[in-house]
């Protein structure tokens, strides 16, 4: 089948000012990546925070541009951002943030809200909008009542249900969420990521599903992609690459999430300081802070290459494909 989504070799530079002069540096938050997204398929994105998780999301939707490499959508080159092209595809193609009264208007009633992109793309008969944004508020859990409400007149989690009835207002065939719950209550984060599963499943939406919360991406992700400084260093079926991760650091991502009966000292705490964009190790990035490393990890980067049956992992350590397949 094609893939709804492909991203090829994507590459993000950023120019910061730090130091002492204030010398621009360029930083590379995107660095070589490459991957694919079927049509109804949730592809898990997680990596800590400054893996370059959120501007990847960005650059597969072509908001940001990239300094290098191509994303597919619907098998179509991604056209410039803004432009009417753009302005088009963007129908097919919605984002979730995590702050979801940043991205809705204080000053409009949640069901304008909810309308805008059926206004603008012009879907559908204008007489028939008003019911489809009912059935909009109903498929995601809101009372007929709360239409006329504004943004700050509603919990978290109602805001949060309002932004997912809007981003499928446009009837969209890809949703990338960045971090969709991590800004609401620990008590009704499941509710939300249930219902974004559910809508995902009826409506057959392909997702990119970003967070650094490895239990909520097993629970709604088929597949997972593991980010350190800009790269993808594993990638897999989520119940592969969690219950048996190849990479050094998708292993200590694993160990650092507290499960009941499991001892605190079983753990294997990620040393080291958190990846820094801005001083990016020669080598294989994770090098400073792996257990394993050896003096070829410090002076040449590992590819990403099959390590398993549908899986990728970057790391000098892990057999040879051929092995695998033999
Ligand atoms: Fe660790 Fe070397 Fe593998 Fe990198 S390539 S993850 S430093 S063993
Ligand atoms: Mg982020």
């Amino acid at each position: 089948m094609t893939a709804l989504l492909e991203a090829e070799g994507l590459v993000r530079v950023y120019q910061t000012r730090t130091g002492l002069f204030g010398r621009a540096i360029p930083v590379r938050a995107v660095n070589g990546v490459s991957l694919s997204v079927r049509p109804g398929e949730t592809l898990g994105i997680v990596g800590e925070s400054g893996s370059g998780k959120s501007t990847l999301g960005r650059m597969l939707l072509g908001v940001d541009p990239a300094e290098a490499g191509t994303v597919r959508f619907e098998g179509e080159a991604m056209p410039v951002f803004g432009t009417p092209a753009w302005r088009r595809l963007r129908a097919r193609m919605q984002m979730v943030h995590q702050d979801p009264l940043g991205a809705l208007d204080r000053r409009l009633t949640i069901a304008r809200q909810i309308r805008e992109p059926l206004d603008i793309h012009d879907i559908g008969p204008r007489a028939g909008r008003d019911g489809r944004v009912a059935t909009l508020m109903e498929q995601v859990g809101l009372r007929p009542d709360q239409a006329g409400r504004y943004p700050h007149e509603l919990s978290g989690g109602q805001r949060q249900r309002v932004v997912i009835a809007r981003a499928l207002a446009s009837e969209p065939a890809l949703l990338v969420c960045d971090e969709p719950v991590s800004a609401l209550d620990v008590s009704i984060q499941a509710q939300v990521v249930n219902l974004l599963a559910d809508l995902q499943a009826e409506k057959g939406l392909g997702m990119v599903f970003i967070s650094h919360d490895l239990k909520v991406v097993r629970n709604i992700a088929e597949r997972v992609a593991v980010m350190y400084l800009g790269e993808i260093v594993e990638e897999g079926p989520v119940d592969a690459v969690f219950g048996a991760p190849q990479h050094p650091y998708t292993r200590a991502l694993v160990s650092s999430v507290p499960e009941p009966g499991r001892r605190l000292d079983g753990r294997q705490i990620l040393k080291g300081e958190p990846p820094n964009p801005a001083a990016r190790p020669a080598g294989c990035a994770f090098h400073p802070r792996c257990p394993h490393a050896e003096p070829r990890c410090a002076a040449t980067a590992p590819a990403l290459r099959p390590s398993a049956p549908s899986r990728r992992a970057a790391c000098h350590l892990l057999p040879a494909a051929q092995k695998i397949a033999a």
